[in-house]
């Protein structure tokens, strides 16, 4: 009974962030497959509000960005998206979202952060990689045209924390955000690479048609 108890409160909890600007069928893919592959409970998506590392470069509004991420997402029992990072004020850090997520959380429960393998060669420059690799693991999936040699480049830097972070083989599919923009500029079809509802909202919304 205990330990049933214990097994109730304790959670195991996925954070997939990302721009979202759209979301496609490559974020909700790497979302299921380490859900099921990590027996994770749930995958909690977070839009960024302000990426520190996209400034500079012109983002979609983050409430539409939201919105499509709650299209997609909305037929999977097992995804829910956060609000926390778009209500946050400032730079959007992984660090501060983890920390909040953990106050949140019963004790004993475990957060599992998914990157692509592109994401996670750059998590030594994150803001407090240290603290944040101390508060959660990494998946980081595998990703057509980033070579897993880049991941483990950077986990012989990691010294001890390289234990934090776990390479995941994925199907994997050759989608990213900046290649559903172009091709809504260009005019060409984006049917089967992002969710149906979210193909119908970029397209009632008029997003992606200009240049930038
Ligand atoms: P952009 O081209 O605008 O950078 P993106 O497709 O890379 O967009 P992001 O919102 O930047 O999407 O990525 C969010 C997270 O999802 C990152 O960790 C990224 O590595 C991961 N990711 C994105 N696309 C894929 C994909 N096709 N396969 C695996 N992981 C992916
Ligand atoms: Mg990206």
């Amino acid at each position: 009974m205990e330990g049933q108890t214990r097994h109730a409160i304790m959670t195991r909890l996925g954070v997939m962030g990302g721009t979202f600007d759209p979301i496609h069928c490559g974020h909700l893919l790497a979302a299921e497959e380490v859900r099921i592959g990590f027996r994770l409970d749930r995958v909690l998506f977070i839009p960024s509000g302000r990426p520190p590392h996209k400034q500079g470069k012109q983002i979609t509004e983050a409430l539409h960005r939201y919105a499509m991420v709650v299209l997609a997402t909305a037929d999977n029992p097992h995804f829910s998206v956060s609000t926390m990072e778009i209500e946050r004020p400032g730079l959007s850090y992984s660090v501060d979202t983890v920390s909040a997520l953990r106050a949140g959380l019963p004790k004993e429960s475990e957060i599992v952060f998914i990157t692509g393998a592109d994401v996670i060669t750059e998590i030594l420059s994150w803001k407090d990689a240290e603290r944040l690799l101390g508060m959660c693991e990494f998946v980081a999936v595998t990703r057509p045209g980033y070579p897993t040699a880049g991941i483990e480049r950077v986990k012989r830097q990691m010294g001890s924390l390289a234990a934090r972070v776990h390479v995941f083989p994925i199907t994997g599919l050759a989608v990213s955000s900046s290649e559903i923009r172009e091709r809504v500029r260009a005019g060409r079809p984006i049917r089967y690479l992002v969710p149906v509802a979210v193909e119908e909202y970029i397209r009632k919304m008029g997003f992606y048609t200009q240049a930038g």
